[in-house]
């Protein structure tokens, strides 16, 4: 990808990330001429503090591009400017103070909330001792007016935060059963993937879905239908391990991907699943059973494909006479006979 849309990209995906390049860029045209003429004028150590600013802000942004160690780079630019800025006004004078204020705010957008509060806290107390001030007033009227930007950036900060956790619950849960949805499910099969393909690391996928969960609707209406889905998640959730992940794939229909699994190991979850749900799920109607079909991932597997062997595996489940766990069949080498697909316990 050329760099425009890589970086339009990127940006996009990552807020901090385009705050980092932003500061960078605007610490480059901004800082540059105030170091300059500093330099001109003959006032080193303000000229070399400048110049040390803008390099560590340039040296973080392509830090943050090349790593997308992002929370890192802004966490070290906000420490750096916030420490520079608490100690300026020693050899600006009051002229010194006004940069603390934007620092204030970029704080926030740049570090985690409590580092952006200490580094805060830091500018307040260091200008306070570090400039001349010439009376009292207008000491504590820079506390006050700085203190209240902190606050404001603060409250802004945390709806932020809020909001965006909101949209991404939205966007990643199931709102009927509070599980993950199948958006997230495409993300994590695409990691599982990557990363244990190029592990060779094995792991299992399984379709779980409901027999004769139309009935209940039919008989007793959605709400009913609704419950035994909530049932049916709450009991899966707790037989399975930390790491599995179970995933509304609609409907009915769920998907459970067991990382690091071999074929022995996800027939045993499985089993355990079915028992559980045998021994405790129950529809207005008395128990409610399920069918399961599983596959193995594959070398070469691309995450629809390995979906949809575990889905013909399904298939087979619910033409055998429901209530079953079935695995695809290893797949055959080339030139190999393909073989029968085994039910449980095969
Ligand atoms: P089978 O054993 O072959 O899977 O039969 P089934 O009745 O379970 O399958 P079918 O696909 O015929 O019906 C699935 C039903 O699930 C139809 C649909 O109305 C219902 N359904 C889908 N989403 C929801 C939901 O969120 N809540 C409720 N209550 N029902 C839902
Ligand atoms: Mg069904
Ligand atoms: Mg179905």
């Amino acid at each position: 990808m050329r760099l425009v849309p890589k970086l339009i990209v990127r940006i996009g995906a990552d807020i901090r990330l385009a705050m980092i390049l932003l500061f960078a860029g605007l610490t480059v045209v901004s800082v540059i001429p105030f170091a300059i003429f500093r330099a001109l004028q003959g006032d080193w150590v303000v000229a070399a503090v400048d110049t040390l600013m803008v390099l560590t802000m340039l040296g973080n942004a392509i830090f943050a591009w090349i790593t997308g160690r992002t929370l890192l780079a802004g966490s070290i630019n906000a420490v750096v400017v916030s420490t520079t800025c608490a100690v300026l006004p020693g050899a600006l004078g009051v002229a010194g103070l006004f940069w603390a204020y934007t620092v204030l705010l970029a704080n926030f957008m740049l570090a985690p909330r409590w580092l952006a509060l200490a580094c805060g806290l830091l500018i307040i107390v260091g200008g306070v001792l570090s400039t001349p001030f010439t009376s009292t007033m207008a000491a504590t009227a820079y506390v006050v007016s700085a203190a209240l930007v902190m606050l404001y950036a603060l409250i802004f900060a945390s709806l932020t935060e809020y909001q965006r956790q909101r949209l991404v619950g939205l966007a990643t849960r199931d709102p009927l059963t509070g599980i993950a949805n199948r958006r997230s499910m495409e993300v994590e099969l695409a990691d599982v993937l990557r990363t244990h393909q190029e592990q060779a690391q094995p792991a299992a996928l399984a379709v779980v879905d409901l027999d004769h969960f139309k009935r209940i609707n039919d008989l007793h209406g959605h709400d009913a239908g609704d419950r035994v889905l909530q049932a049916f998640t709450q009991l899966v959730e707790h037989c399975i391990r930390k790491r599995d992940r179970l995933f509304r794939f609609g409907g009915e229909e769920f998907v459970l991907l067991f990382p690091a699994t071999d074929r022995e190991g996800a027939r045993a979850a499985l089993d355990k699943v079915q028992r559980e749900l045998r021994d405790n799920l129950v529809g207005p109607d008395g128990p409610v059973t399920v069918s399961i079909g599983a596959a193995l991932l594959g070398p070469g597997d691309d995450w629809p494909a390995w979906l949809s062997r575990a889905d013909q595996a399904l298939y087979l489940a619910k033409r055998s006479g429901r209530d079953q766990v079935r695995f695809d069949e290893p797949r055959p080498l080339p030139g190999e006979r393909r073989l029968q697909l085994v039910p449980n316990g095969g």
